[in-house]
């Protein structure tokens, strides 16, 4: 299968053109430098997102906190990932960069809070 990428690598931007076959990158054109290949093989076979949401609180002054990722984590465990976020309710005070979800799904990937509140 063909497709385009624009590589966010870099500034840049190059225009990547790909080709798959069932599994495995067979042509990649367009990248000014082998960090778009890796890019390209990346976004097409193992996708990853960083993740950025708010969890609901019981603070009055912050309802909802901002939450993100501590790294990216599998496109396919996004969904997931978010609908077990907004089912929490945070009791605070929450300290930025403290953990709210650890190792989620064992993917290695933490969810930790963005900013402090006292409550
Ligand atoms: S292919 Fe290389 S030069 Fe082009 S945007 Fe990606 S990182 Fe930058």
């Amino acid at each position: 299968m063909k497709k385009k990428l624009i590589c966010i690598i870099c500034p840049a931007g190059c225009t990547i053109e790909t080709e798959t076959d069932d599994a495995d990158l067979v042509k990649v054109s367009g990248n000014k430098c082998p960090r778009g290949a890796e890019y390209a093989r990346k976004e097409l076979l193992s996708p990853e997102r960083t993740v950025t949401a708010v969890v609901p609180s019981d603070s009055e002054v912050l309802p909802f906190i901002p939450v993100r990722t501590d790294k990216a984590i599998s496109r396919n465990l996004v969904s997931q990932l978010l609908k077990t976020i907004y089912s929490i309710k945070v009791k605070t005070p929450v300290k930025r960069g403290s953990v709210l979800i650890e190792n989620f799904q064992a993917s290695g990937v933490n969810v930790i809070f963005s900013r402090s509140v006292k409550n």
